[in-house]
């Protein structure tokens, strides 16, 4: 049995155009991450077996990048949806401005770049904040340290946990993605026919069936979604 709609809880769903205003580079956008450095590089299990420092160097210098980079307008509408909503953000990026600013129940699908976990044992996960990780630094079972991010080929984090979170929002906020990457892309097509849903990106290139759609910077459309969301009305 389908579980009923909860109208007081909002599911928010995050790529990295969420965070392109902040100054941090998305994935595939004109001058994005991987026109300097090619996936195959730095983000597959196969890569860190034959150029490990390769790809610590090139996480290193994300995690440096956080120094410099704030949450953004978007990111701070987000957290304040949890002044009136149960709030489940599910995001897509490895950086922690939803955190930053107060989100309190994030899922990172694609993990976590302030943290590094073990190679023998994946529940062995360490806060790291923005310091580098380097060959030769150990887990307590003595295995090398690895970003604790999700490459390509590898499965993304708790993906059940937020399948169910889309079967009984109320609402739905999508914002920032070009969703091609999946499973991430699929989930939201779990949100129920009754939900309000609502999908905020710069440039869409395809129609979201079931979902009103807002061509525009996050940090323009998302605070006046939360705003009408905050009063309790619907966006359009
Ligand atoms: P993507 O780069 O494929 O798509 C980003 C989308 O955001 C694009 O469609 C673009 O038009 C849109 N966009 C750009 N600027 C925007 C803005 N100001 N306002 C609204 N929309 C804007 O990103 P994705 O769909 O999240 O792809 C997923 C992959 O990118 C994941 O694997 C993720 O880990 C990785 N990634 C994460 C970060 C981060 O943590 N911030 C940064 C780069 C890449």
């Amino acid at each position: 049995m389908s579980k009923e709609i909860n109208k007081n809880k909002v599911v928010v769903f995050t790529g990295a155009g969420v965070s392109a205003e902040s100054g941090i580079l998305t994935f595939r956008d004109s001058g994005g991450l991987w026109n300097t450095h090619k996936v195959t590089e730095v983000a597959t299990p196969q890569e860190w077996r034959t150029n490990p420092s390769l790809v610590l160097d090139f996480y290193n210098e994300r995690r440096r990048q956080l120094k410099e980079v704030e949450p953004n307008a978007a990111h701070c509408a987000i957290a304040k949806l949890e002044e009136r909503y149960e709030v489940v953000v599910i995001t897509q990026n490895v950086d922690d401005l939803h955190e930053r600013v107060g989100s309190s129940n994030v899922i990172h699908l694609h993990g976590e770049i302030t943290k590094a976990r073990s190679t023998v044992d994946p529940k062995l996960v360490y806060e790291i904040g923005i310091s580098d990780v380097n060959l030769g630094m150990l887990c307590e079972k003595d295995s090398q340290l690895r970003p604790h991010i999700v490459w390509f080929h590898e499965n993304v984090f708790d993906e059940q946990l937020a399948r169910n979170h889309f079967k009984d929002a109320g609402r739905i906020l999508v914002v920032g993605t070009s969703l091609v990457v999946q499973p991430a892309a699929s989930m939201i097509k779990r949100a129920r026919h009754g939900a309000e849903k609502i999908f905020v990106n710069f440039d869409i290139e395809r129609v979201l069936y079931g979902y009103k759609c807002f061509s525009a910077k996050a940090t323009e459309m998302v605070p006046v979604i939360v705003e009408k969301w905050l009063s309790g009305i619907k966006v359009v």
